[in-house]
């Protein structure tokens, strides 16, 4: 150990990616001196993390709801409803995983969790590698950042999200996950439904756009309002809010790499670029890292995406973005073509040959064809200020704002954080 250094590893953001790999390391009782820095003042119920996984992991204990069956559906009637044995589409409230990573932190002799500290700069020094915070210069052996990032993306998917308590039962299935519901595109893209029903009485229901930029938060507020009254909703209780901007097909990091800083979490290109699922692709890079460190070994980044998953990716949200009136269509077309499995494997990162082709068999061949010829068209880099300031920008009827205004801040954090990241081939997150 070189005690000149404050730490052996300094993590930049506890959030997800971060909170995983911290918690791993305490879990096995290293030796190595690990601090971790975030402006976050604490921890709040922030976002809901679903997956699909079989009953038994090594999360089980945390999933708070499992739904059997997700259906996709248009605003014209069209649904399909999906079902694969031996999976569950699974929740886990971020409060509880937080909760459960800092519980194993504290009781880490050797890693400490400062919060309310903001990173800036990094540099290589001498002795190791330098990280500048508002509390003053941190120097390490390695730096692992998973600080957001604003960088261009291809599509963006913006969202709000309420849970609310009914005293009426909300006409949601409970045995199922609406996953894209009454879709419809125009030019300005994708606008689907995510329902996630806790059971008769309490449901997360959230409001998505998919898009070429960013869309303010005002209007995806306004918007849900407006699909809570017609779900006749408007009275029910809203326990509290969830939101932001998911960045899908980032543009490459043309920044040279500095050594010893490995880039991670959704920054570090955690998210799957077609299909926005961040959470498993975090916890699998955390073994695979915190396993490396372990062994005396320097920490490791994201895997990159094997060609053919990166291809079809890029191809899928190059035509979405260039036919956005026909989003709607390609998404049930996936739906309605692909076997469940199938689709299942291809969005956790597991498909095989088949896979591929029967995803690209269901989809209308004249728009992605033109598409391989052309290299990727990437948005402006969104300004982290074109979500309005919740508590500001909403209206005072808003159920958004009402809900809590606290949460309401977390939530314009939220939308910073993830306008790096990135969302689903079959939406959501
Ligand atoms: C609302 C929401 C719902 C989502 N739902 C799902 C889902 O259901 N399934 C799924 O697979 N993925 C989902 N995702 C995508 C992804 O899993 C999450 O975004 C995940 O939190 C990404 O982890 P991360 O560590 O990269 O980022 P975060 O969890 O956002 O952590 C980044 C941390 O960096 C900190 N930070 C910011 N600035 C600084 C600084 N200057 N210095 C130090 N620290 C800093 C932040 O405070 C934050 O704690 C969702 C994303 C959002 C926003």
């Amino acid at each position: 150990m070189n005690h000149i250094l404050d730490a052996d590893v300094v993590i930049l953001g506890a959030g997800c990616a971060g909170l995983s790999l911290a918690g791993r390391l305490a879990e096995a009782h290293t030796h190595l001196r690990i601090i971790l820095v975030d402006p976050r003042a604490g921890y709040h119920d922030d976002r809901s993390w679903c997956f699909w996984r079989p009953e038994k992991h090594d999360l089980s204990d945390l999933v708070s709801a499992r739904w059997s069956g997700w259906r996709f559906s248009d605003t014209a009637g069209t649904t399909a409803l999906h079902r694969v044995p031996g999976l569950s589409y699974q929740y886990i409230r971020s409060i509880d995983f937080y909760n459960r990573a800092v519980e194993k932190i504290a009781a880490a002799p050797t890693i400490e969790l400062r919060l309310g500290v903001r990173a800036g700069a990094i540099s290589v020094a001498a002795d190791g590698v330098r990280v500048e915070t508002d509390q003053g210069p941190l120097l390490a052996g390695q730096v692992i950042d998973t600080r957001p990032q604003h960088r261009s993306a291809i599509l963006y998917q913006s969202f709000v999200g309420v849970e609310l308590h009914s005293t009426e039962p909300h006409g949601f299935n409970p045995s199922e996950v609406t996953l894209m519901g009454s879709m419809a595109a125009d030019a300005s893209g994708l606008r689907f439904v995510y329902a996630l029903p806790l059971d008769d009485h309490r449901l997360i229901l959230e409001w998505t756009r998919f898009g070429a930029a960013p869309i303010p938060r005002r209007q995806l507020v306004t918007e849900l309002d407006g699909v809570l009254a017609a779900h006749s909703l408007g009275d029910a209780v809203p326990v509290r809010t969830e939101g932001g901007v998911l960045a899908m097909g980032l543009r490459p990091d043309d920044r040279p790499p500095l050594p010893g800083v490995v880039s991670a979490g959704n920054a570090g290109g955690a998210l799957r670029a077609a299909s926005g699922y961040g959470f498993l692709r975090i916890q699998r890079w955390a073994e695979a890292c915190a396993g490396r460190l372990l062994a005396g070994a320097p920490a490791i980044g994201h895997p990159s995406e094997p060609w053919s998953r990166a291809t079809l990716d890029r191809l899928f949200l190059q035509a979405v973005r260039r036919h956005p009136e026909r989003t709607a269509e390609y998404f049930l077309a996936l739906a309605q073509g692909v076997p469940a499995p199938s689709l299942l494997r291809f969005l956790s990162d597991g498909a095989h040959t088949l896979d591929y082709a029967r995803i690209i068999g269901s989809l209308p061949k004249r728009p992605f064809i033109a598409e391989m010829t052309r290299r990727a068209t990437y948005s402006p880099t969104p300004p982290a200020m074109v979500v309005p300031a919740p508590a500001q920008a909403d209206t005072a009827q808003s159920i958004m704002v009402q809900a809590n205004t606290e949460q309401a801040d977390t939530d314009q954090a939220d939308t910073e954080q993830s306008t790096t990241a990135a969302l689903p081939l079959v939406g959501l997150r």
